[in-house]
């Protein structure tokens, strides 16, 4: 279990050298923290939700200080899809799992800020419809995985399946619980077989900060939208959740797809973990922008023939 180690390591492909520099203390370098490694669940590891601070800021002092290391990832995460749109090999996945008001909607906001709208997409999963519902839980979800070049981000996905459904008692025991080794399988199809790389984040928040922001969406007629009666009621079964979720950790965090549970009661916090998370990930597929299709020769030829010919009318 990697959480909170105190010694950071630095993930393999890391390119330290174009790390953002913060201002401050020369003593506690936070933009050395290694948030892959500090946050990343490894395989099989029992995760204790409890023992894990939602308001971890891992060094950060305030949003202010972390402005220059947010805004130079979500830089970097721009190029990187520019990148991998361009190289059309492979793919990334990712996952967002959590509460209501756990700040999965300001996370796709961040993520994708410098990305270019051409090669990623965001996919919500509601509730499943009777047509879903008629098939496996993974029909409704496959069609949506990211192709050669894409990212695809799932705001809620097919955890769903072992996580409300287990809370609720939507399916009995004995078919919820094949679904782990089930979506391990899945994952690692995609994995293997088309080049996709899975991001899995749980947003972790506690009850006091869940019932605040319940609060800003009740006072703020801006937010007022927001509310759900079913947000109240799914709060009530926390401890389930918080069950479920530790399940899920379990069984489901894999090399080939690993979870990571990200402190979020701070929102600067959590855009700024996840932004690194990305970033350094995308880093280390060492992706190349592609040789040419055309002889750019000839072209540079047929170029000039057509500046000599508009500048001749
Ligand atoms: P918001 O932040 O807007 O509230 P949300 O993801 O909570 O976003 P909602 O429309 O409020 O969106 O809720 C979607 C609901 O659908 C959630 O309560 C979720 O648990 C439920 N859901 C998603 N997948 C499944 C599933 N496979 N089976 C049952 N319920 C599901
Ligand atoms: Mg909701």
């Amino acid at each position: 279990m990697t959480l909170y180690q105190t010694e950071p390591r630095i993930a393999a492909g890391d390119v330290s050298n174009t790390e953002p520099n913060l201002p401050g203390k020369l003593e506690a370098k936070p933009s050395q923290t290694d948030f892959l490694t500090k946050f990343m669940v490894e395989p099989g590891a029992r995760v204790v939700l409890d023992d894990i601070d939602p308001g971890c800021c891992a060094g950060y002092e305030s949003c202010e200080r972390a402005q220059t290391a947010m805004k130079s990832y979500a830089e970097k995460i721009g190029r990187l899809q520019y990148l991998m749109h361009a190289e059309n090999k492979r793919s990334l996945l990712i996952v967002l799992q959590g509460m209501d008001a756990a700040g999965k909607d300001g996370v796709v906001r961040h993520i994708v800020t410098n990305m270019n709208p051409a090669g990623c997409r965001i996919v919500n999963f509601k509730q499943p419809t009777p047509v879903d519902l008629g098939h496996d839980f993974l029909w409704r979800v496959h069609p949506h995985v990211p192709s050669k070049g894409e990212v695809i981000i799932f705001n809620r996905s097919h955890y769903e399946d072992v996580l409300v459904v287990r809370v609720h008692q939507l399916a009995p025991v004995h078919v919820w619980f094949k679904r782990y080794e089930l979506i391990n399988s899945f994952e690692k199809l995609l994995v293997a077989d088309n080049d996709t790389t899975v991001l899995k984040f749980l947003l972790h928040i506690s009850k006091e900060e869940q019932l605040a922001r319940f609060k800003r969406r009740l006072e703020d007629p801006a937010r007022r939208w927001k509310i759900s009666e079913a947000d109240y009621r799914e709060r009530e079964h926390w401890d389930s959740y918080v069950d479920a979720f530790e399940e899920m950790l379990h069984r489901t965090s894999t090399i080939h797809a690993p979870w990571f549970v990200i402190p979020s009661d701070q929102k600067w916090f959590r855009d700024l973990a996840i932004a690194q998370i990305i970033s350094r990930t995308l880093e280390a597929l060492d992706m190349r922008l592609p040789q040419p299709a055309v002889d750019i020769t000839h072209i540079r030829r047929r170029y000039h023939a057509a500046e000599i010919t508009a500048k001749a009318s």
